[in-house]
């Protein structure tokens, strides 16, 4: 019996009044990975809140609207290997893992990289694949992708990040220092356009591999 259907459908009801969420099969997705299952003990009581919260090492789960956002504004339709640069919880990859055909993700924080790993494999995330690893090195042995979604804020997105990207492929960051807009790139005739989405406020995006 799941005993938080109602606080996650009442979440995603939220999210499609306010405009967060517009397409349903996001939403789908969202049901599909309950976002309590990611969360240490102190902030799990609070999952279906519309809030950033900790997971420990001073890193956070994203807010569920930023997900929303950020899901429906990388264009999936289920054919694609997504890239992921800052695995964290293991949220984010757990939504996009019914959207599309595989799902990487790259942590630099060991422990966390680790729990994520064990908690997607719990619960049967099966096509989601975690590395501990630098992201701002991608995940060159998998690529090109057809999408990369970063969690994470760099100043500029990393340049092994757009050549990993295929032709076509869109990539979504939050880049920036203190202030960081939320950009959507495609690459197209090789080339990069932007479009900026959003004013956000994400973790900064650090460089090396930390146990
Ligand atoms: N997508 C996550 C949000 C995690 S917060 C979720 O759904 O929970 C961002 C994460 O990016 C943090 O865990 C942080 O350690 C990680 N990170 C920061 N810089 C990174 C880098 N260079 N490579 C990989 N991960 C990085």
């Amino acid at each position: 019996m799941d005993f938080r259907r109602t606080e996650r459908a009442q979440l995603i009801a939220d999210l499609v009044t306010l405009g967060d969420l517009t397409d349903p099969r996001v939403a789908r997705a969202m049901e599909r990975a309950p976002r309590h299952w990611f969360l240490p003990d102190p902030s799990e009581p609070l999952a279906y809140i519309d809030a950033p919260l900790s997971i420990g090492w001073g890193q956070t789960i994203s807010q569920p609207a930023i997900v929303a956002q950020m899901t429906t504004a990388l264009e999936l339709n289920g054919g694609e290997r997504v890239l992921e640069i800052g695995t964290g919880s293991g949220w984010q990859a757990a939504v996009l893992s019914s959207l599309c055909a595989e799902v990487y993700t790259v942590e630099r924080i060991a422990a966390l990289g680790r729990r994520a790993r064990d908690t997607l494999s719990k619960h049967g995330f099966a096509n989601v694949h975690v590395r501990i690893g630098d992201g701002f090195e991608g995940w060159r042995e998998h690529a090109p992708f057809d999408r990369i979604i970063l969690t994470a804020a760099p100043r500029e997105t990393p340049r092994a990040l757009y050549d990993q990207l295929a032709e076509g492929g869109i990539l979504i960051a939050p880049v920036g220092e203190g202030e960081q807009v939320l950009v959507r790139d495609r690459k197209v005739g090789g080339a990069i356009q932007r479009d900026e989405l959003a004013a956000v406020v994400f973790v900064p995006m650090l460089g090396g591999v930390a146990a």
